[in-house]
């Protein structure tokens, strides 16, 4: 009888319980899958909770992609079809000299079409003939692995401060003029054409829409944490919560030992999917190399400050799903989402607007501010931007430390100088997770599957 391969998975967010389960579901032969995570639930920077008379209002990530087909596959599999839900298609605003509608026709703010430039209230004349000029401009060469750097040169400042860096921004708390272009694919893409305004058209015209962008469960992003969890305990894995792995030291037999405080786990395979920076000192015995380059990572941290506001305080034209600041105009709050315009389900009780404001980025602390001052300042921000004076009924602080990774200019090449420094040092341990291929939650379960399919592989 083969005895089973023993794998142990470090995180239990959704890229590690992803992972344990592409594991085992797919396995062939029998695997033993521990799931190690340092606190007492799993989910990670996935979380939902009760909020003004709601069941469930997410604390971070509310809602995934669904034409990129991972996330919302793993959903139906772990029984989650039929509480799907998408947002309204409400449409969303950037504040900018006041609200003013996202143009249509974008793919991650790069324009598709000039003709929706042209209409909007966003750009100066200048900002619009400049933008219009990118399909003529010869192809760029001197490129650099930075968004910021190669939308400024293709169409201007203003289309890279005013949609690009919003829009991508928001996405990963950044500053797109530090972030690298590569590991945005959609737009990487449109740079290998001459053209980036013509291959976003194209592109555009060969995808066009068939169903919902987004989805989330209506029990909150955390049921679906637990729908996995809870499956792959089914198929067989164990979930050890309040196990902080400390170390790694690789035996003689090629065999690992993985020490938590008070217990070690014997593993002939590992996954570390946990965030880069808790990583990089599992490594030390394993691969001084890796250990020092993680350690170097960067990280932006947020907070989300969600607030119930009565009805009576909110403007009835404030129909969309909410708005983002741009840099030039930022203060604190980044991004602020109308969330019971959203989502048809986050409908309290006595009808108050969910609002949910994200508050710092890259490069603006926002962890050493007092609760009071996070509220004081959102408040002055939406007085600021939409000219209402709120006093919220219920609030809610999230405070996310160094949770959104940041991919520098030429993350990919360091990635990979990481992964084959580790494939010779500590053959079968591999990295996994949003601080490696992908934040979004789609890209967290892309990376759960391929490495499931590497180790069983091997
Ligand atoms: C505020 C916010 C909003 C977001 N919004 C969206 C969104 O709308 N859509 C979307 O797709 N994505 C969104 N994201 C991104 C997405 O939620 C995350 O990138 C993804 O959930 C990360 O999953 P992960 O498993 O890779 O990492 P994590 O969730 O960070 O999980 C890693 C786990 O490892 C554990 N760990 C760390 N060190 C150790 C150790 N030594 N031993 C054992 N365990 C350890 C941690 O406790 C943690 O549970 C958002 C993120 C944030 C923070």
């Amino acid at each position: 009888m083969t005895s089973p391969r023993r794998i142990i998975v470090v995180g239990g967010g959704i890229t590690g319980l992803a992972t344990a389960y592409s594991l085992l579901k797919n396995a062939v032969n029998p695997i033993d899958v521990v799931v190690l995570e340092s606190s007492s639930r799993v989910g990670g920077v996935i979380r939902t909770s009760p909020f003004a008379g709601l069941d469930a209002v997410d604390e971070g990530a509310d809602a995934f992609l669904s034409r990129v087909p991972w996330a919302s596959a793993l959903a139906r599999e772990v029984g989650l079809e039929t509480s799907l839900t998408s947002p309204r298609a409400v449409g969303a605003h950037v504040w900018h000299n006041g609200l003013q509608p996202i143009p249509s026709d974008l793919m991650l703010g790069v324009p598709a079409n000039i003709k929706a430039l042209a209409t909007s209230n966003l750009f100066t004349l200048r900002g619009k003939m400049r933008a219009a000029l990118e399909p003529m401009l010869p192809r760029t060469t001197d490129t650099q692995d930075c968004i910021g750097y190669v939308i400024r040169k293709r169409f201007g400042r203003e289309v890279q401060e005013l949609l690009v860096d919003p829009l991508v921004g928001s996405i990963y708390a950044a500053d797109t003029d530090n972030f690298s272009l590569e590991s945005v694919p959609q737009i990487a893409a449109l740079m290998t054409q001459r053209s980036m305004l013509l291959a976003a058209r194209t592109t555009r015209s060969k995808t066009a829409p068939t169903g919902p962008i987004f989805e989330s469960p209506t029990g909150g992003m955390e049921s679906l944490v637990t729908a996995v969890a809870k499956r792959i305990q089914e198929l067989g894995a164990r979930i050890l919560p309040d196990s902080t792995v400390t170390d790694i030291e690789k035996s003689n037999d090629n065999s690992y030992a993985v020490h938590c405080a008070k217990t070690s786990h014997i593993a002939d395979a590992i996954v570390l999917a946990s965030p880069a920076r808790h990583t990089a000192p599992l490594l030390a015995q394993l691969d001084s190399f890796a250990t020092q380059q993680l350690s170097q990572w960067s990280h932006a941290s947020v907070v989300m400050l969600t607030l119930a506001v009565p009805r009576s305080q909110w403007k009835h034209s404030l129909t969309s799903a909410g708005y983002l600041v741009p840099k030039p105009d930022q203060r604190w709050v980044t991004a602020v989402s109308f969330g019971s315009n959203k989502w048809a389900h986050w409908k309290t009780p006595d009808d108050a607007m969910i609002v949910r404001a994200s508050v710092g980025r890259d490069g603006v602390d926002t962890q050493s501010l007092t609760d009071d001052t996070i509220i004081n300042l959102t408040l002055a921000d939406l007085k600021h931007h939409l000219d209402i004076d709120v006093v919220p009924k219920e609030t809610r602080i999230t405070r996310w430390p160094e949770s959104f990774p940041q991919y520098r200019p030429y993350h990919f090449s360091r990635l990979g100088d990481i992964e084959a420094s580790l494939a010779l040092a500590a053959p079968h341990v591999h990295l996994a997770g949003a601080s490696y291929r992908g934040i979004g939650i789609p890209a967290c379960v892309q990376q759960a599957h391929a490495t499931a399919r590497a180790i069983l592989q091997s």
